[in-house]
């Protein structure tokens, strides 16, 4: 008597077919498993670069206090220290609680003000948007005016340095404070505002400041100031950048659910060219736009001993 053929699932099963789609599912495992770990592994290594950052920002804060608070210095910190009795008014409050907010973008333009500034201002206004200008000294009227309409505008309006020359604001603590000041004095003095934040020139750890930056980021701190790098670059001081590269390192920068701060320069015409198209990207994929203040949780570089070279990748914006 003929036997009956198996029906359906159990046929398949025990079958050569069983065996063999058995055995593409192991391979598959054996070959995809590793790149779920390191995915796994990857998001974990972030939150925890990001939990160190807050904690080392919050220490900093903590372990450097106001000047009056400090103890009486000696011997051979105090011949260190000396920048510290540097610009008594050189100070603001101490801010300790920091915001991140979800899916934010802030735009910021550095080296400014310049030709193209005007222009970026009245896009900026069109599309009812807040952004930040960390800006460079320049005294002509057309720049102090500029400064003026920066605030009006309602950005935020904060020093980049006065000279932006890396050999001379990287000499020493003294020299930066000395070049800070002058910016921080022009701002106060064109528009009354007392600025709380600012960006270094290059970030805060870049090639030029190597030796001074973990000083130098602790005395800023120390006087209450908070400095911002940034987590996406148009990198629109690049040789070649273009409207279109600009718009496509946006793109490929920011951070779908996250906060991202842009960096770009109101000093390139690239980067007006491009504003528009940026700005309209970001609305139609629902991002919120604000500018910085000094309560808004800051990106800092900071530099891999192991990798030797700082933690973030980015151009670093041009020399005058
Ligand atoms: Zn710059």
């Amino acid at each position: 008597m003929r036997k009956k053929p198996k029906a359906g699932r159990e046929a398949y099963l025990g079958s050569v077919c069983f065996f063999r789609h058995l055995i593409y599912l192991c391979l598959f495992l054996i070959v995809a498993a590793p790149y779920f770990c390191i995915g796994a592994l990857y998001r974990q290594n972030r939150e925890l670069h990001s939990q160190i950052r807050d904690l080392t920002l919050k220490t900093l804060v903590a372990n450097f206090p106001h000047k009056s608070s400090l103890p009486p210095k000696s011997g051979k910190i105090a011949s260190n220290l000396n920048y510290q009795d540097r610009y008594p008014d050189l100070y603001c409050s101490h801010q300790t609680a920091f915001v991140k907010k979800k899916k934010t973008v802030y735009l910021t333009f550095d080296d400014g003000p310049s030709m193209f500034t005007e222009k970026i201002l009245n896009i900026l206004a069109k599309h009812k948007l807040k952004a930040t200008f960390f800006v460079v000294g320049r005294k002509d009227p057309k720049s102090l005016e500029l400064l003026k309409r920066i605030v009006d505008d309602g950005h935020t309006l904060a020093p980049h340095t006065y000279t932006h020359i890396y050999s001379s604001i990287y000499a020493s603590v003294d020299s930066f404070l000395d070049d800070f000041n002058k910016i921080h004095s022009l701002i106060y003095e064109t528009t009354g505002v007392k600025a709380t934040i600012f960006r270094f020139p290059g970030g805060t750890v870049n090639a030029h400041n190597r030796k001074i930056y973990r000083e130098l980021s602790a005395e800023m701190l120390r006087r209450g100031y908070i400095f911002f790098d940034w987590d996406v670059s148009a990198a629109d001081c690049a040789k070649n950048a273009t409207e279109t590269s600009i718009l496509n390192n946006i793109i490929n920068g920011v951070h779908k659910n996250g906060r991202n701060i842009v960096l770009m320069h109101d000093t390139s015409e690239e980067t007006l060219k491009a504003l528009e198209r940026v700005i309209v990207y970001l609305k139609n994929k629902k991002f919120a736009f604000d500018r910085l203040t000094n309560d808004i949780a800051p990106v800092t570089f900071h530099y891999n001993y192991f990798k030797r070279r700082r933690s973030i990748k980015d151009g670093i914006c041009g020399q005058f």
